[in-house]
């Protein structure tokens, strides 16, 4: 217990709260800048079990403000949650961790099996939010929302029975309504003050103390943090709270979908199998920089780079329209 000394020591932790962060068993999604600050402190933090799934590759881009990689992993394009769990294990060897290179979709979290204690938000779009908040609504599980744009972020403990995202938002925000890491950079710190808040409730949560209500506002650059007042009840027409229904568990997969501020797409075709030994042979007489590495096959072709994984997703750089990155993956991958 030396290594947690000092945190058994803090009022509402104690010994207890001890055995009961490692008996818990946490799911974070997405391993960018939130969900590499939020692995860390709960692995150091000793949670039992943490379950990791982010569907990128870590790029030079990254290294600003994703603690958990390195230059190597950038060089190498290793998938974030691969690189983030050999970082995390080096941190504790004690946690159980369990990374998934995947898109995190309705299927995927219907299959991680066991109860999750909690769930922790470190995507960077609103469409996989409101999957987490439906699932976690339905699964009856809390979850906390995180989100951060150039000097700016938020966050949010979300407990079953509500009130929701969908009570705060009843659909998603229009794109262009909310800017990106790309047209409005992003601050370390910005990143830092957003996971500082979810980290803290998410202890709480793990060892039975009350949350915080409201929402965490934060604008690093001005220096103004609050937390602002939120009904204590869930709206009177949200569908999660009021009718249990999850419109985001029965929308169809996208097959394309643009990634966050980035000239990249992603292609999941779903159900393939996808022989990347077979790929990597056909590939080598006719695209350049073909690599294949213990998680996927690399190659380039028609101006754009492509990461192809074990099931047949993959990611497609340096194109932005999901038509057109359909077409090259069924020109080099799904043709061949
Ligand atoms: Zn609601």
């Amino acid at each position: 217990m030396e290594r947690y000394s000092r945190q058994v020591r803090v009022t509402g932790i104690g010994e207890a709260g001890q055995q009961r962060l490692a008996q818990s068993r946490v799911l974070i999604v997405g391993c960018g800048a939130l969900g590499t600050h939020l692995a860390d402190a709960l692995v150091r933090a000793g949670v039992g079990e943490l379950v990791l799934v982010d569907r990128d590759i870590v790029e030079w881009s990254n290294l600003q403000r994703q603690v958990l990689f390195s230059e190597a992993d950038a060089k190498a394009g290793t998938p974030k949650a691969i690189a983030a769990a050999t970082r995390l294990r080096e941190a504790n060897s004690e946690v159980r961790i369990l990374p998934h290179v995947a898109d995190c979709s309705a299927a995927f979290l219907d299959e991680l099996p066991g109860t999750l204690s909690l769930v922790l938000d470190g995507t960077d779009n609103f469409r996989t939010r409101y999957l987490l908040n439906d699932w976690c609504g339905r699964q009856r599980v809390p979850w906390i929302y995180g989100g951060a744009v150039g000097s700016e972020g938020a966050a949010m403990v979300m407990l079953p029975g509500g009130p929701c995202l969908r009570c705060l938002w009843p659909e998603p925000p229009a794109h262009t309504d909310v800017g990106n890491c790309e047209t409005a950079g992003i601050l370390a710190p910005t990143i830092a003050a957003v996971t500082a808040f979810q980290v803290a409730e998410a202890l709480k949560l793990l060892v039975g103390h009350a949350s915080t209500r409201g929402v965490f506002t934060c604008d690093v650059w001005r220096g103004s943090y609050s937390v602002l007042p939120l009904a204590q009840h869930p709206a009177a027409d949200c569908p999660a709270c009021s009718r249990r229904e999850f419109p985001a568990l029965h929308s169809a997969p996208h097959e394309a979908v643009t990634l966050c501020g980035r000239d990249a797409v992603q292609v999941d075709p779903g159900s393939s199998a996808l022989d990347l030994t077979a790929l990597h042979l056909r590939l080598l007489p006719v695209a350049t920089d073909v690599m294949r590495t213990p998680h996927l096959l690399r190659f380039a072709a028609d101006g754009c780079r492509f990461s192809v994984f074990p099931g047949g997703r993959a990611l497609l750089f340096g194109v932005r329209d999901p038509l057109r990155a359909r077409a090259l993956y069924d020109r080099w991958i799904g043709g061949l």
